[in-house]
């Protein structure tokens, strides 16, 4: 078994991180197997040096030890470049210029599980048009989803101790699969690192499972290994609502720099026994 904790280093690790983290190295531990670190930096604009040393220093503190060196999405921009050409040279891909404002603009823009639904603007363009804009106008590269679900079928996950689901990648429409501003989405550096590290066992939060019916799809047109999933609840705070990078209370750094034994703490939350006042829940 070979699982992984992947923190974006754009603010300080809070207890559901912690969470998180304990039952990838819990599982991995506990089968003897392994339990890798991957820092998710491919944004350069939000992502912080600082966060990054912080994230270790929370882990260890935790008591939490890894295999290996972290890997870096930013040391791996090569590998995303090449799966968005194979995706390319097969039409599977296309450029899109749109700005947030044109597609929010549009009438026909419902929402999806990864938010607002692209309405296909750029997916018709003209090969001249196309050749034209590409020289010089930013633009992201996104997934033709109808071609690529009709290439892939049905696909299928298997989500531990709840069986199997089936994917709906469709419901997501045509993804970033490149950004104008990163060389590569979430959903392809996500799917491709966890290939290459040989994950074998992806736990992360429940806020992620609509992400898999995306990464199932890209994992079956990339030919890439097909981890097992388990996406766990997540942790909320006193005002019912799940943490986030801005609730400083339920920073681990500021758990740490008040005193608060890190070992004890996650033996607590690996026996769901969480601070007063924190409960956990599925979104
Ligand atoms: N870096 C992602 C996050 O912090 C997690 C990615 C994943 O576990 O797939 O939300």
């Amino acid at each position: 078994m070979l699982t992984r904790f992947a923190p974006s280093p754009t603010g300080e690790l809070h207890l559901g991180h912690a969470y998180s983290a304990l039952l990838a190295h819990s599982a991995a531990r506990a089968a003897g197997g392994q339990f890798r670190i991957r820092i998710d930096d491919i944004d350069g604009s939000r992502s912080r040096e600082e966060y990054v040393a912080a994230s270790l220093a929370d882990l260890a503190w935790l008591g939490i030890g890894w295999d290996g060196a972290p890997v870096r999405q930013s040391q791996r921009l090569g590998a995303y470049q090449a799966a968005l050409a194979d995706l390319g040279a097969r039409g599977l891909v296309y450029p899109c210029f749109c700005t947030r404002a044109d597609i929010a603009a549009s009438l026909a823009a419902p929402h999806g599980p990864s938010g607002v639904l692209y309405p296909g603007t750029c997916r018709s363009l003209a090969p001249s048009e196309r050749e034209r804009r590409l020289d010089g106008e930013p633009h992201a590269w996104r997934l033709d989803m109808a071609r690529a679900v009709a290439l892939a079928g049905e696909l299928d996950w298997e989500e531990q101790g709840r069986g199997m689901r089936r994917a709906d990648p469709a419901a997501h429409g045509d993804v970033v699969l490149a950004r104008k501003d990163a060389p590569a989405s979430y959903h392809l550096a996500s799917t491709l690192d966890d290939a290459d590290m040989g994950v074998t066992h992806v736990i992360r939060g429940a806020d992620l499972i609509a992400s898999t019916d995306v990464h199932r799809l890209l994992q079956a047109l990339l030919g890439l290994w097909v981890p097992a999933y388990r996406h766990h609840r997540l942790i909320c705070g006193p005002d019912g609502k799940r943490l986030a990078k801005r609730d400083a209370a339920a920073s681990l750094a500021s758990l740490r720099d008040a005193g608060v034994d890190g070992r004890a703490l996650a033996a607590d939350l690996l026996a769901e026994r969480l601070p007063a006042g924190y409960s956990l829940q599925n979104p």
